[in-house]
């Protein structure tokens, strides 16, 4: 057995919860571009266009489905969805192309605003900080946060975003382009999130130590995969690897 060397960690609902900010950033990004532009075309003495926030975000959402299915292999790139989603329907509702796009790009900054507005979990800094003494960390995620602004970036010198390499988990090349940014063989590794599908299989598949974050324990656990109600206990795991490793040879068996 191997010693562990570095740490990777899916963001969204491992580091903090997710459910707020999104439905926040969701309902405020649009809101923002439909007053900002009322504002713009007023401005100009023209007509506002015929969007409504709830009709709007309606076919906003339709839009991002329909160019997911057209386009299967930006289906996890939800900036890019969003873009072209916003740029089709207000060119649609009037806008001149060139607007169109301005504004759809405007609208991303102020979903990028919101959406790093996360709040982690209040031991996700001192567990993460006493993490990189001992081990490289890394982050990967499927979501669309800015993966420099989020407010735990400076611990995660190496951090993926699964969807914009057009391979979202359970896709193992975000994985395997975390380990190789490492340069940790898969067995010396450990991936931390609450998917199972996502996050739990594609790691263990892999040959990595997997640790699912689920309240839940309803399933039986294949071999190196532990549960954890939440991110505070995985000191606890970790150190329950490390005793059993040193036992078994550490570092000396291949
Ligand atoms: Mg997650």
């Amino acid at each position: 057995m191997t010693m562990l060397q570095a740490i990777t960690f899916d963001l969204d609902d491992t580091l903090w919860d997710n459910h707020g900010v999104m439905a926040r950033t969701e309902e405020g990004h649009y809101r923002w571009l439909l007053e900002a532009l009322e504002a713009w075309r007023a401005a100009r003495q023209e007509t506002a266009l015929a969007l409504s926030h709830e009709g709007g975000g309606q076919d906003y959402l339709q839009r991002r489905q329909q160019l997911a299915k057209e386009v299967p292999e930006r289906r996890g790139d939800f900036t890019w969805l969003r873009l072209r989603a916003l740029e089709a329907q207000l060119e649609e509702a009037g806008l001149h192309r060139s607007a169109a796009l301005m504004w759809a790009a405007s609208a991303m900054n102020e979903f990028h605003r919101l959406r790093v507005q996360v709040t982690p979990h209040p031991e996700a800094a001192g567990l993460l900080a006493a993490l990189t003494e001992r081990y490289q960390l890394a982050a990967i995620t499927n979501g669309n946060i800015h993966l420099q602004r989020q407010p735990l970036a400076s611990y995660f010198p190496v951090a993926i975003a699964a969807g914009e390499l057009l391979a979202p988990k359970p896709d193992p090349t975000p994985f395997l382009t975390a380990l190789s940014r490492l340069n940790v063989a898969p067995e010396c590794a450990m991936h931390v999130g609450d998917s199972w599908q996502e996050d739990v299989l594609p790691a263990q598949q892999l040959g990595m130590h997997a640790v699912w974050i689920s309240e839940l324990g309803d399933r039986a656990l294949p071999p190196r995969v532990h549960r954890i109600a939440h991110i505070k206990e995985l000191p606890g795991v970790i150190e329950k690897l490390e005793k059993r490793q040193h036992h078994s040879g550490g570092v000396y068996s291949h």
